[in-house]
């Protein structure tokens, strides 16, 4: 398995240019910086993951996008690479759940 950092497409307009606002313990607000559209990334749980995490990409900046555990909270989430599209898996390094990604709150620009 493949383990790749976050990426989220603005809702809107679906460019990847989506800049994390706040800090895990305010909120998820999230904006593009094509066309200014806000929202909030949450996830659902999906799964557990059985067998190995494979090799980490290393820790996202502050402002890549972001969105917690649904299950611990915790907000080291990663993608899974096979699986990016519109609804990609994701895996919490934390607790070891798959998560599927949601955006609510979405306020167009
Ligand atoms: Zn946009
Ligand atoms: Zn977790």
């Amino acid at each position: 398995m493949m383990l790749i950092p976050l990426a989220i497409a603005c809702p809107q307009c679906g460019s990847y240019d989506v800049v994390y606002s706040c800090k895990p313990d305010c909120c998820f607000n999230h904006v593009c910086g094509k066309c200014y559209t806000t929202f909030e990334p949450f996830t659902t749980k999906a799964g557990e993951l059985t067998g190995e995490i494979g090799p980490l990409p290393p820790d996202p900046d502050p402002t890549d996008p972001t969105a917690a555990c649904a299950r611990c909270g915790e907000t080291r989430l990663f993608a899974i690479r096979d699986s990016v599209g519109p609804a990609p898996w994701l895996v919490c390094v934390s607790c070891k759940t798959l998560l599927t990604l949601e955006l609510s709150e979405v306020s167009p620009g």
